[in-house]
């Protein structure tokens, strides 16, 4: 096969990679790093349509896997993935409740295969490569503080290393109980992968 069409055979592989794409994937289960409660990590809308509300961006949610995201806010106990944000335990959060169930909704049925955050990050840069997004918000609901920061620097880097945008917000800076995630993390190593507003902007 000479070597124009071999280029082509492998764009045509990953368009049909993307194609048959999951509705989106589990990239970590596990305790929060806030409370300990049970929490999931869901990454979906990898290949984004045009006219998203919120851009072409892949959506990372932060939810408790123990119980509905909308009984978790009625009781408190959405502070496992939304930590000391004032908006938190019914409080004046505007992310829209619809997707946000419709994604709950979704993870209960089991539409979202686990993966590893390497191989969903590769994704991400892939349709961004084939024009499919443009990049990753990390945290269309709940804080990414809740997971731990080596599943969210493997989402980003691949994304990052294609030049796409990686976009995030936590009200953690002070603190919780994840100092690594953090100063580590979002503080120093890289610094422009959490600090922009990403669910208060849903
Ligand atoms: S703005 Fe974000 S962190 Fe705050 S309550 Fe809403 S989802 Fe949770």
């Amino acid at each position: 096969m000479s070597a124009p069409s071999s280029a082509l055979a492998l764009r045509s592989a990953r368009r049909n990679a993307l194609a048959s794409l999951p509705a989106g994937f589990v990239v970590y289960r596990g305790p929060s790093l806030i409370d300990g409660s049970p929490i999931v990590v869901i990454v979906n809308t990898i290949t984004s349509s045009e006219n998203s509300k919120i851009g072409r961006m892949a959506q990372v949610w932060f939810l408790r896997s123990d119980v509905a995201p909308n009984v978790a806010i009625k009781s408190g106990r959405d502070v496992a993935i939304c930590g000391g944000c004032p908006f938190a335990n019914d409080n004046g959060c505007f992310v829209d409740m619809r997707p946000l169930m419709s994604v709950w909704h979704a993870f209960e049925r089991g539409s979202y295969p686990d993966a590893t955050p390497e191989q969903v990050g590769e994704l991400i840069a892939l349709a961004y490569n084939m024009g499919k997004n443009d990049g990753i918000r990390l945290g269309a609901y709940g804080d990414p503080a809740a997971a731990p920061f080596e599943v969210l620097e493997a989402l980003a880097l691949p994304v990052k290393g294609m030049g796409a945008a990686t976009t995030g917000y936590t009200h953690a800076w002070g603190g919780y109980n994840a100092p690594g995630h953090l100063t580590h993390g979002a503080g120093t190593t890289h610094p422009d992968t959490l600090p922009t507003p990403a669910c208060r902007r849903s």
